[in-house]
């Protein structure tokens, strides 16, 4: 295991560098011949994991028992997984390609037909969130659901092709394949969710009828005449804004990029040399959105942001640097394959962790922003829309687990019907009479980002467990002591164990417990 694990060093840290540095430039320069430089460096990449010997000498090592020291044994789980994932008959895995080629053809040129003219998914959204006349608002929501009939073949198509590639790796479908090669086992991401609904279901009932009222009056119409289309978004995914405390407002005049080096230097974990490395501001070509990277996991971390003065990239900027200092504070002392996240999802919730304090008002007065009399001001409505805003989200992602499941399952099911029994069930919208359209083939994750939309909701939840373990167990009461402590909370538990343990490990070791939906309801729940 040693040699090979040598072997693997020597051969694909440099693989893995150029992959990061291609990818980078092209996202920041948008030019032709970086694009092509970066498909070269993916190629290259998942072409690694392909090598047949490779795999076998690692299956045989697996099966041998014999690997027990726990670097070691992590490291050959953690390869075997990334291997498995190579090994599809190649011809299979270029049909795939070529499948999901097609249905992203359909979607980038789909545009939504309203009463004789066409409409972006943005004009539809705009509509929806502005219009307050039933009949426009009902035109555009059925307009963009017409992109379902167009794809719900070709979709299913896919999801067998997927099948049929998961039971070849001996996996019963593809969405057990999915969540085990990410090192997560379906039934615990499962019971998670159970959890999470039961401990939700009467505050979000409760919730759901507030909303329902200020929808009803909004549009002059009773509760019982409110539809899917009257929720100001395609799914109901995003919260209405009910409680809106204009958080853009105290943001106009600060730099988010000062305040988060602040912010972070004063909990211990200085960020000036991933900044000084990062690209933050807009410039043609450049990717619009953000994301950080770790490029050889050896230092070199950077950000890709577009930053201006508002709430959006307050969020934002602590968000990737969330991101960005638990790759950059691991442990150098851990082996390559090791130097990483324990899962994805750990990574998001500790970049959500310090997203939130973006909109949260005792930050916003401990960093000068707002004075305490305006904190005490809106700390209601800001806990309020927080509520609102999380509850809805996790109510719409148990949609979309839960229906990717079942879908993977067996596809062969009246999925019109599915989708809609889960809406009904867990976002308690009630589906229009007589309604048999493929709505769930309308949403683009289902088609091309199968099975990850339930790493966004375990993120939010591991966020709000590690807040509580913070407030139980390392602050004490003084601010600057427990700035500190934060910081060395997660340098110390969170960050430094990279992916030496299985992610709830990693979790239980942090704060005690496995991850649980317990804090997250809490949170969310008054
Ligand atoms: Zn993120």
């Amino acid at each position: 295991m040693k040699e090979f694990v040598s072997g693997y060093e020597a051969a694909f840290i440099p693989i893995y560098r150029e992959a990061g540095l291609a990818s980078w430039e092209a996202n920041i320069t948008g030019t032709d011949e970086a694009w092509a430089r970066n498909e070269k460096a993916s190629i290259s990449y998942v072409n690694f994991f392909t090598d047949r010997e490779a795999f076998a000498e690692l299956k045989e090592l697996k099966e041998s028992g014999m690997v027990r020291d726990p670097l070691l044994a992590r490291q050959l789980e953690i390869m075997y997984n990334q291997y498995l994932s190579g090994q599809v008959d190649t011809a299979l895995l270029s049909q795939q390609v070529k499948m999901e080629t097609e249905i992203t053809k359909k979607y980038t040129t789909y545009r939504a037909v309203v009463n004789g003219r066409e409409m972006s998914d943005n004009e539809v959204e705009d509509v929806l969130r502005n219009s307050l006349k039933s009949s426009e608002l009902q035109a555009a929501w059925e307009g963009h659901k017409m992109i379902g009939p167009a794809v719900a073949d070709d979709i299913i198509k896919l999801v067998k092709h997927r099948n049929t590639i998961a039971q070849q790796l001996g996996f019963s479908n593809y969405h057990q394949m999915s969540l085990e090669l990410s090192g997560q086992d379906p039934e615990d991401v499962t019971e998670i969710f159970d959890e999470l609904d039961s401990l939700t279901r009467d505050t979000f009932a409760g919730l759901k009828d507030e909303i329902d009222g200020y929808f009803a009056a909004r549009y002059g119409i009773s509760k019982d005449d409110l539809r899917p289309w009257h929720y100001q978004n395609r799914y109901f995914q995003e919260a209405p804004e009910i409680y809106a405390v204009d958080f853009d407002r105290y943001y106009e005049n600060q730099d988010p990029v000062q305040l988060a080096r602040a912010y972070y230097a004063g909990i211990g974990l200085p960020v000036d040399s991933i900044l000084a490395r990062s690209d933050l501001y807009e410039k043609p070509g450049k990717n619009q959105h953000a994301f950080s990277t770790d490029i050889d996991r050896a230092g070199d971390v950077r950000t890709l942001d577009n930053i201006r003065s508002d709430s959006y990239w307050m969020n934002t900027i602590l968000h990737e640097l969330g991101h960005g200092t638990y790759s950059y504070y691991n442990d150098m002392s851990l082996p390559f394959a090791l130097r990483d996240a324990a899962h994805t999802f750990t990574t998001e919730a500790v970049a959500n962790y310090f997203g939130r304090l973006a909109t949260n008002p005792s930050w916003m007065n401990q960093m000068g922003i707002i004075d305490e009399k305006e904190m005490n001001r809106i700390a209601d409505e800001s806990n309020r829309a927080f509520r609102l805003q999380q509850l809805v989200f996790s109510r719409w992602a148990q949609v979309m687990y839960r229906f990717e499941k079942a879908m993977y399952e067996n596809p062969d099911q009246d999925l019109n019907q599915l989708w809609w029994d889960m809406v009904e069930k867990y976002q308690m919208l009630d589906k229009p009479e007589g309604r048999d359209m493929p709505d769930w083939a309308t949403k683009i994750h289902v088609a091309l980002y199968p099975c990850y939309y339930h790493n966004y909701l375990l993120g939010e939840l591991l966020a709000s467990q590690f807040n509580a373990y913070i407030h139980s167990s390392v602050i004490k009461g003084d601010t600057d002591t427990d700035m500190k402590a934060t910081g060395d909370f997660f340098r110390t538990s969170v960050f430094m164990p990279g992916a030496r343990y299985q992610w709830n490990d990693m979790i239980e070791k942090a704060t005690g417990e496995k991850l649980t939906a317990k804090y997250y309801a809490m949170q969310v729940i008054e």
